[in-house]
C-alpha cells in the first residue's frame, strides 16, 4: 500500500486530534447542559409545590384547591402550577384530586404504586408517551391523623428539547469545523513544507560534477535550515573525497606511465641494437628491475585500496610493541650493515599495545626501511620503546638526509616523494606513509615527524597502551 504524503499524514493527524478534542468536549458540555436545565425545572417545581402548599385543603376523603376565582392572577397561577397535579389518600392509595393533564396522559397509579412512592424519594421521573415528567412527593399529614401522597410535576422536556437542540448543533457544526480547519492545515501544512520542495528540487541538480554547489538556506535557523546545513555539510565532504579520488586516480596514471615508457624504451632499444645475448640479458635484467617496482607499487596501493574499503581482516588484541620491534630490528640488521648503517635500540620489555600485530608490524617495518634507505653510509637509526601517559610511544630516528620543512606536511600523502629522493631514484613509490598513518589512525593513535635537512628524521607514533585502550 502506498504510504501517505507527510502533508495528508499531518493534515489526517491533527483533524483526528481536533476531532477527539472536539467530541470529547461537545458531549461533556451535551451532559452540563442537561443537568443544569433539570435543575433548573428541579428548583422551579419546589416553587410550585411550596406555592400551592398555601392552597391545599386535605381531609379525609377529599383534596381541593382553595383560591380566589375573581382574582385572574391567583387563579391563573395557581392553575398552571397545578397542571400536574395528584392527591391520593394513604394507605389505600385512593386516587383524591387528579389534574385533567395527568387524567388525558394516562398517569394512574396503582394503590401499591402509591404506597411504594409514599416511602419512596422526593423526586421520581416519570416517562410518559408524549412527555418526561418530573414529580415532587410529598407525604403530608392533614386533620385526624390522615395522611395523603400529594404530587406536583413539570414537564422535562424544555431541558430535553435544549439538549436536543444543542446535539443536532454539535453534530453539523462539528465536522463542519473539522472540514475548514483540515482544508486550513492541508494549506499550511503546503506552505511548511514548500521550503523542503525546493530543497528537493535544488539537490535534484547536484551531481558528481557539480559537488561544489551549495543547497540554499533561508537564514532563519528553522529546521529545514538545519537540514539544509547537513547536507551541505555532507557535500562539501563528498566534494572533498571525489577530489582525492581524482587526484588518486591521476597520480596512478602519472605513476604507472613512467615505469611503463621506461620498460618500452628498454625494448625498443633491445629490438634496435641488442646484437648478442648479453645484451638482451642485460635488457631483460633491467626490465625485471622495473617490473618489481611496478608490481611492489601495485601491492601497496591494493593493500591500501581493501584497507580503505574495509575489507581487511583486523584481529584485535594485546600486542607486545617491545618484542615486535626488537625481533624486526633483527630482522633488518643485515640490510642495515651491508649500508654500513648502525641500528640501535632501547625498548624496555613488555610494552603491550592493543591493536593488529602485522598491522602494527608494518608500520615498524617501513619507518625502519625509510630511515635505512634515507640515510647514507656510516649512518645511525635509533628505535625506542616507551609508555607515556596511556600511550606506548615508538620512535625511530635517523641521521639520514632529512625531509625540506615545505615537503613536512605531504610526506602522508600517496604518491608523494620528497626531493632529492624522487630525483635521485631512491627507491620507492611513495605510499608507505600514507599506509603507516591509515594504520596508526585506525589503532587510535597518531604520529608526528621531525626532520632537519642533512641531519635527519623522527618519527614519533603514539598507540593506546593494552591496558589504556581495554576500557575505551
Ligand atoms: P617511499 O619511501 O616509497 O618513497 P614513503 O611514503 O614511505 O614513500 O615516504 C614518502 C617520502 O617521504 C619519501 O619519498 C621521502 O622523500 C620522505 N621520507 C620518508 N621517510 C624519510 C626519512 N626517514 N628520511 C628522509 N625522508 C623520508
Amino acid at each position: 500500500m502506498k504510504t501517505l504524503s507527510l502533508r495528508a499524514r499531518l493534515t489526517l493527524f491533527y483533524s483526528t486530534i481536533l476531532t477527539v478534542i472536539l467530541a470529547v468536549f461537545g458531549f461533556l458540555f451535551y451532559d452540563a447542559l442537561g443537568l443544569v436545565l433539570e435543575n433548573k425545572l428541579t428548583a422551579e417545581l419546589r416553587d410550585r409545590v411550596v406555592y400551592l402548599a398555601a392552597f391545599q385543603r386535605l381531609q379525609a376523603g377529599e383534596a381541593r384547591l382553595v383560591f380566589n376565582p375573581n382574582d385572574r392572577r391567583e387563579a391563573y397561577l395557581v392553575q398552571s402550577a397545578a397542571r400536574y397535579y395528584q392527591v391520593f389518600q394513604l394507605p389505600s392509595g385512593v386516587l383524591l384530586v387528579q389534574s385533567q393533564e395527568l387524567e388525558m396522559m394516562g398517569a394512574r397509579l396503582s394503590p401499591e404504586e402509591v404506597r411504594a412512592l409514599a416511602g419512596a424519594q422526593e423526586f421520581t421521573d416519570l416517562q410518559l408517551e408524549t412527555e418526561r415528567l418530573r414529580f415532587h412527593n410529598a407525604v403530608i399529614t392533614g386533620n385526624n391523623a390522615t395522611s395523603f401522597l400529594v404530587r406536583v410535576g413539570i414537564p422535562l422536556t424544555p431541558a430535553d428539547e435544549a439538549q436536543r437542540g444543542f446535539l443536532r448543533s454539535l453534530l453539523f457544526l462539528m465536522p463542519l469545523g473539522v472540514l475548514v480547519s483540515a482544508l486550513a492545515g492541508w494549506q499550511m501544512a503546503r506552505r511548511a513544507l514548500n521550503p523542503l520542495a525546493q530543497l528537493a528540487a535544488a539537490a535534484r541538480k547536484i551531481d558528481i560534477e557539480k559537488l561544489q554547489q551549495r543547497l540554499p538556506t533561508r537564514g532563519t535557523g528553522d529546521e529545514v535550515d538545519e537540514v539544509a546545513a547537513a547536507f551541505n555539510e555532507t557535500l562539501a565532504r563528498l566534494e572533498n573525497s571525489v577530489g582525492q579520488m581524482k587526484q588518486f586516480t591521476a597520480s596512478i596514471s602519472h605513476e604507472l606511465r613512467t615505469p611503463l615508457t621506461t620498460l618500452r624504451g628498454e625494448a625498443e632499444i633491445a629490438l634496435l641494437q641488442a646484437s648478442s645475448v648479453e645484451d638482451y640479458r642485460h635488457a631483460l635484467t633491467s626490465q625485471l628491475e622495473e617490473f618489481n617496482k611496478l608490481s611492489h607499487m601495485i601491492n601497496q596501493l591494493l593493500i591500501l585500496a581493501s584497507a580503505e574499503a574495509g575489507e581487511i581482516q583486523w584481529m584485535e588484541r594485546s600486542v607486545d610493541l617491545s618484542g615486535l620491534v626488537g625481533s624486526l630490528v633483527d630482522q633488518l640488521e643485515p640490510v642495515a650493515a651491508a649500508k654500513k648503517i648502525t641500528l640501535e635500540t632501547n625498548t624496555p620489555p613488555n610494552i603491550n599495545v592493543r591493536g593488529d600485530a602485522s598491522w602494527i608490524e608494518r608500520v615498524i617495518l617501513n619507518l625502519l626501511d625509510n630511515a635505512i634507505k634515507f640515510s647514507s653510509e656510516g649512518g645511525h637509526v635509533r628505535v625506542s620503546v616507551k609508555a607515556e601517559d596511556g600511550d606506548a610511544v615508538l620512535r625511530v630516528a635517523d641521521t639520514g638526509m632529512g625531509i625540506q620543512a615545505e615537503a613536512l606536511p605531504h610526506i602522508f600523502e600517496r604518491f608523494y616523494r620528497a626531493e632529492p629522493s624522487r630525483s635521485k631514484q631512491i627507491e620507492g613509490v611513495g605510499l608507505g606513509l600514507s599506509l603507516v598513518k591509515w594504520i596508526v589512525d585506525r589503532h587510535r593513535g597518531r604520529i608526528q615527524v621531525e626532520s632537519q635537512v642533512g641531519k635527519g628524521s623522527c618519527f614519533t607514533v603514539w598507540l593506546p597502551l593494552a591496558s589504556a585502550s581495554a576500557g575505551r
